[in-house]
């Protein structure tokens, strides 16, 4: 199985010493060399980045061999596909469509894209006390829902409330053994929502509310401040987190009430729902992307052709 690193030192004795090409290279291959030198040198293996990478080299190859080359040329595409295939079944394992439908998707323009959705499951967790201070929670999640919308227009890509489930719910009792600030999520050392709250939460969902929605619905939960330790204004918790007892059977995603840092606050939601739909943690170096992390984000949002057709086979969108 040839994989883009054996494609790249092929390659790399085409151009140095020649064997192949004599002097003779199509002009064109030039930029796939640039991709799978990219692709060589993302740093700490970022999933975000590399599929974006992919995405560009599969495209690329689809266009290359959409025209009239000669053979010579046309069989070291033809590899290169077949390697970034390879790459990029290594990478999508365990998401929902086959490595073949994606290959599919990355031949095509995003505007082909079969149009899916996303369906949220929504909740607001309260101290017992403050039950009935939930006014604003539901424009504000509806608010960062139009966002993400926004965002993924161009994915095709559609977020919206679960039609089974489309009020929020207001969760007070999360811990039945705890009472008071034990009995929310907000830890009652760390004065915030944390790891520990992560973990209350899953045993939440896995008591009270898996079992009655469907399997391909997202839990988003909006807590009312993070603890300080956790920097950040929104997180997504998923079965492989570790840290997290006990761990969720599927990911859930909790964003602040609270803005950390105000650029990015409404765009939280789509980034973390971006984290589920990728199946990945990993953020982008480019501060243009989506998965940027929040304090570099430059509100651009983009995403690649890569992580769209990851949107598109994951089992959370139907
Ligand atoms: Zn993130």
């Amino acid at each position: 199985m040839l994989t883009l690193a054996q494609w790249r030192r092929a390659r790399r004795v085409d151009l140095f010493a020649r064997v192949r090409f004599r002097g003779d290279s199509d002009p064109h291959l030039k930029a796939f060399d640039d991709h799978v030198e990219a692709y060589h040198h993302v740093v700490n293996a970022n999933y975000q980045d590399k599929v974006g990478i992919i995405g560009k080299i599969m495209n690329g190859c689809h266009s290359y061999l959409g025209a009239t080359r000669k053979d010579r040329y046309r069989d070291v595409i033809v590899d290169l596909r077949e390697a970034a295939g390879n790459e990029l079944g290594a990478l999508i394992l365990g998401q929902r469509a086959p490595n073949v439908r994606m290959e599919a998707a990355l031949g095509m323009r995003t505007g082909l894209f079969t149009p899916k959705t996303v369906l949220l499951n929504c909740f607001v967790v309260r101290r017992p006390s403050d039950a009935a201070s939930v006014a604003g929670v539901d424009t504000l999640i509806d608010e960062h829902i139009e966002n993400a919308n926004e965002i993924l227009s161009g994915a095709r890509v559609t977020i919206v409330r679960n039609p089974a489930r489309q009020a929020t719910t207001t969760v007070t009792q999360v811990d039945p053994k705890g009472s008071g600030d034990l009995n929310s999520i907000l830890h009652p050392k760390a004065t915030g929502f944390d790891d520990h709250g992560r973990g209350r939460m899953s045993a939440y969902f896995a008591r009270e509310v898996d079992h009655a929605v469907s399997p391909h619905t997202i839990n988003v939960v909006y807590v009312p401040n993070f603890a300080a330790a956790l920097a950040a204004q929104g997180v997504t918790t998923r079965p492989s987190t570790t840290g997290i007892s006990p761990a969720p059977a599927r990911p859930f995603v909790t964003v602040s009430e609270a803005p950390v840092h105000g650029p990015t606050y409404p765009t939280t939601l789509a980034h973390e729902l971006v984290h589920v739909l990728t199946g990945s943690p990993d953020h982008s170096g480019d501060s243009h992307n989506l998965m940027a992390e929040g304090a570099m984000r430059t509100g651009t949002n983009r995403l690649s052709l890569g992580q769209i057709a990851l949107l598109h086979a994951s089992r959370f969108t139907v």
